[in-house]
């Protein structure tokens, strides 16, 4: 059912919630428009007007190496000064209520952490670009360590333990999916009662596979975001709104 308006879409809402007890969101960058955080994917975003650079170019230059940070650090004001918007707090919200335990995300940007999400309980499919790793060791960066060094150096520093590349805890195109994560959300999708799919196209696969796994494990599904998805049909509840504005209800005062 597509809800006609925002207020019918928000009773179901509300609903729907009442009736489940375990909730599993998964959300995509949508959730984070209103932050100020841009929909990369999205006409005019930023993977329009570059092309992404993917991980065997990584790994394989310095130079896509260099680039990769120059492009992180012109983003860094957008990243560090956003902020959760409503539909972050919302979901904390039900997660302090006992109903969600844990968020799947295919956002980079550290909001569902910043609105009170323990790390443990946030699921990111595609990483995190808010702190760095070492490719071989895994030690953790952070990242105003790497651009001084970049800045002194010309170029991006190497793990000082090992020697490896040091990249953004992100997952990059051609990368391998992260494992845990993925049987995480895989776990989380087969036992919910009620999947909110938010502000994702779903078209990303695998993680678009989630909603439909909820779906045939007996999950009640919904699908908010501002465009349709390819997944409307099977959803039970379909709200074509503004996501903050459709989950500010859900915030606990
Ligand atoms: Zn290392």
């Amino acid at each position: 059912m597509i809800a006609a308006d925002i207020e019918t879409g928000v009773a179901r809402l509300r609903d729907l919630v009442d009736e489940a007890d375990v909730v599993v969101p998964f959300t995509g960058a949508g959730i984070s428009t209103e932050c100020g955080i841009p929909d990369f994917r999205s006409p005019g975003g930023l993977w329009t007007k570059y092309q992404p650079i993917g991980f065997d170019e990584f790994l394989a230059s310095a130079e896509m190496r260099s680039e990769s940070w120059r492009r992180r650090f012109a983003m860094e004001k957008q990243f560090s000064t956003a902020r959760p918007g409503c539909g972050h707090l919302a979901l904390t919200s039900l997660h302090r209520s006992g109903k969600i335990p844990a968020v799947i995300t295919q956002n980079i940007d550290n909001l569902h952490q910043a609105s009170g999400f323990a790390d443990h309980n946030v699921v990111e499919l595609h990483g995190n670009t808010t702190y760095a790793t070492c490719l071989d060791c895994g030690r953790r960066y952070e990242l105003g360590w790497v651009r001084e060094r970049f800045e002194a150096a010309g170029s991006p520093p190497d793990c000082e333990a090992c020697g490896g590349y040091i990249k953004t805890a992100t997952i990059s195109f051609g990368q391998a999916m992260p494992e845990a994560a993925m049987q995480r959300a895989e776990q989380l999708a087969n036992t919910c009662e009620l999947f909110l799919a938010i502000g994702s196209s779903l078209v990303v696969w695998p993680a678009a596979g989630f909603p439909l796994l909820a779906k045939r494990r007996g999950a009640r599904l919904v699908i908010i975001n501002r465009d349709p998805t390819d997944f409307d049909d099977v959803a039970d509840l379909v709200v074509h709104a503004d996501i903050g504005r459709t989950l500010e209800p859900f915030i606990a005062h």
